[in-house]
């Protein structure tokens, strides 16, 4: 699959200092809209596809773990 991936700047309040910093995400394009990869996996609405915050396409969860014999959980 051949997707779009853009950097974007937001401005967000530091926990620590409480002042407005710049932040890059990067927004992936699928489906036709722009996901912002904000969290660890951002998840298309329209086909179900996870990306994580690199922008980059994760294998599906129902393929999680028969590759590395882990649960995907045990990444927490
Ligand atoms: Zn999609």
């Amino acid at each position: 699959m051949n997707n779009d991936i853009r950097t974007v700047k937001l401005m967000r309040r530091s926990r620590l200092t409480g002042e407005m910093m710049e932040v890059e995400r990067k927004e992936i394009r699928c489906c036709g809209q722009w996901l912002r990869c904000d969290d660890f996996t951002t998840t298309c609405p329209e086909c179900g596809a996870d990306y994580n915050m690199s922008g980059d396409l994760l294998a599906p969860r129902n393929q999680w773990g028969e590759e590395t014999g882990e649960h995907w959980c045990d990444c927490y």
